[in-house]
């Protein structure tokens, strides 16, 4: 079990990984899109629960639905982002969004997020789910709760 701290800690180290790593295969802009993608999803687990990481992912999110909305974006985008934002506080703490397999549902609604921006091929962008998946399951390695559902 690892508090705020622990969790931002883990997720900084696992988003510089990520940044010098996709920095270092492709170019500075894919570098700062996974490790930021590695740090929010590090701390997003704890969005079933009130906490620094709810507070500071929602905030995150909510800035990105603000940005959607003033700059006329298809509704859609929109949507993933509220889900993002709504379904963790759905369940119970560390329940399904403390799951291994809850991770590769966030990776579809992320690229379908990311998709606002450029264009996605599945074949080639599956960096964006390395990034999302090793900052999410930091967060679980450091709470020390593998679930499988
Ligand atoms: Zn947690």
């Amino acid at each position: 079990m690892s508090n705020f701290k622990g969790h931002l800690t883990g997720g900084l180290i696992i988003s510089s990984i990520n940044t010098l790593t996709f920095t270092y295969l492709y170019d500075i802009k894919t570098g700062i899109i996974t490790g930021g993608t590695a740090l929010l999803f590090s701390l997003y687990p704890d969005m079933d629960i009130k906490s620094h990481s709810q507070r500071i992912v929602t905030a995150i999110l909510t800035a990105l639905i603000i940005y959607f909305l003033y700059n006329n974006y298809n509704a859609t985008y929109t949507a993933f982002v509220g889900f993002l934002i709504i379904m963790p506080m759905l369940g119970k703490h560390r329940g399904y969004n403390h799951s291994i397999i809850n991770g590769f549902m966030l990776c579809l609604i992320w690229l379908g997020i990311l998709s606002a921006f450029f264009t996605i091929n599945l074949d080639t962008d599956y960096i964006y789910n390395i990034a999302l998946l090793s900052g999410y399951w930091t967060h679980l390695i450091l709470d020390r709760h593998w679930k499988i559902l």
